[in-house]
């Protein structure tokens, strides 16, 4: 995600870091080249200006502040114009009144069906009792769409297949939703290829008979400039409250991200950066902005971690780690919970300084593949006391994973390692700093 923008802008700077101090010339070419790599990315032209602009004249404005790298003052100038670009503070989702009506709207194929899934899976894990509304009555495969995202999140989905009047199977959801005592009813809508009159009659009727709390505009980020037009066409006719930008993931350019906002003056909400049902962030300007300048994005990762960590399960592993019962099955469940967080690359892209670096490296998604091969492979007895592996069980092992005995020793002196540091942390929690008996 704005790997691009990223590197051209970092690059950009480089060139003012160590001057002794900012000079006329200096800001403009840089800023020259941040204008540029600004509308590279698909950022439209007067939002590229206005900001440069600003970034100029802030500089210019700070000469006197010679104690300060020049290089690192100009990322911070960069990184508050960005933030205030993205709309500056984060805007959560309206969930009043109760329940609450979230319609979801936009061009076919933007995302729109994955998000609602998405958003009833982010909703429920905050103790929220969901309901999905199928509502696109055009796209028959919409309606199964939506039925199987809602059973692989644990959400019910109302639907009417025979109904071909999308105002009414609103109507009758809210009905519905109403009797069942539920808090939150997501409406998927029908899209179409391309903004017409008859849709967006459609969407406007639902709005008026079903009263939304929220209505999201959702749009492709890899469609570019058409996405900032779209937005304002759905905008226009909905007076929208925010927006999801998806697939971020992709080789999106990312620009139209930075203009939407800008243009129709209403915050992105939610960000989406892949196809599970894991790879959904909230949108937080100043996160996104440190993204974009290399600088990571840390807390977007723990909030993934939190999202996919289970409460209880994590409490049994502590437990264990306690004391010192840590054994290879504990080793599986953790990397499951790891897995569940997303694709590593894009986790690894939240790294500071990581964005840049795992650009071009391909990362694989089945990255623990021969770690879990290996751990499948052994008997319960095995993962419980790896100790008693000896050469027979070991070919074993490396022959039933299709690994090597050479990988299972460096698996098992890895784990040895967790355990031994594991132990180390649990005395030091416990107030008694003895260092572990290392044999
Ligand atoms: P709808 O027509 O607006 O309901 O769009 P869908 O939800 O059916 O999505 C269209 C396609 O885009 C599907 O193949 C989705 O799996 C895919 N998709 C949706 N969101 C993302 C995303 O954030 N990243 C990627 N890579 N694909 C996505």
């Amino acid at each position: 995600m704005f790997e691009n923008l990223s590197s051209k802008i970092t690059t950009a700077m480089r060139t003012l870091k160590g001057k002794g101090r900012i000079t006329d010339v200096n800001v403009a070419s840089t800023v020259k080249e941040i204008r540029k790599a600004l509308m590279d990315a698909d950022v439209n032209y007067k939002v590229a200006k206005e900001i440069t602009d600003r970034i100029k004249d802030e500089a210019m404005g700070q000469q006197i502040l010679i104690a300060v790298d020049p290089g690192q003052m100009l990322v911070k100038i960069v990184h508050e114009e960005l933030v205030k670009l993205m709309g500056s503070s984060v805007q959560a989702i309206n969930l009043k009144p109760d329940p609450a009506v979230v319609l979801i709207a936009g061009l076919q194929g933007s995302g729109k069906t994955t998000f609602s899934g998405k958003l009833a899976q982010y909703l429920k894990k905050s103790g929220r009792n969901v309901l999905l509304v199928a509502c696109d009555i055009y796209r028959p495969a919409a309606i199964d769409q939506l039925k199987v995202l809602g059973e692989q999140v644990g959400v019910d989905v109302y639907a009417e297949p025979e109904n071909k009047n999308a105002i009414e199977i609103a109507q009758n959801a809210m009905a519905y939703g109403r009797k069942m005592g539920k808090r939150v009813i997501i409406v998927d809508t029908a899209g179409r290829l391309a903004v017409d009159e008859a849709m967006m009659n459609e969407i406007a009727a639902v709005k008026d008979a079903i009263k939304p709390s929220e209505i999201l505009f959702v749009v492709d980020s890899m469609t570019g400039q058409d996405a900032v037009n779209t937005a304002k066409t759905f905008n226009d006719r909905l007076n929208f409250d925010g927006v999801v930008l998806t697939k971020l993931d992709g080789d999106a350019r990312g620009g139209a991200a930075l203009s939407i906002r800008h243009i129709v003056d209403k915050p992105i909400k939610f960000i989406s950066t892949g196809e599970k049902m894991d790879a959904l962030d909230q949108f937080y300007p100043d996160r996104m902005a440190s993204r974009i300048l290399g600088m990571g994005d840390v807390l977007s990762l723990v909030e993934r971690a939190q999202m996919a960590f289970d409460e209880e399960e994590s409490e049994r592993i502590n437990k264990k780690i306690r004391q010192n019962q840590f054994t290879f099955e504990d080793f599986y469940a953790q990397l499951q919970q790891i897995k569940k967080m997303g694709n590593l690359k894009d986790l690894m892209g939240m790294v500071p300084g990581m964005s840049q670096a795992v650009k071009d490296v391909d990362v694989p998604d089945d990255a623990f593949k021969s770690i879990e091969a290996i751990i499948q492979s052994m008997t319960p007895k095995e993962r419980q006391k790896p100790e008693i592996l000896d050469m027979s069980r070991k070919k074993r092992i490396a022959t039933g994973s299709g690994t090597s005995v050479t990988e299972l020793n460096n698996l098992l002196k890895q784990f040895d390692g967790m355990r031994k540091m594991m132990r180390m942390m649990n005395n030091v929690q416990d107030g008694k700093m003895k260092m572990p008996n290392m044999k």
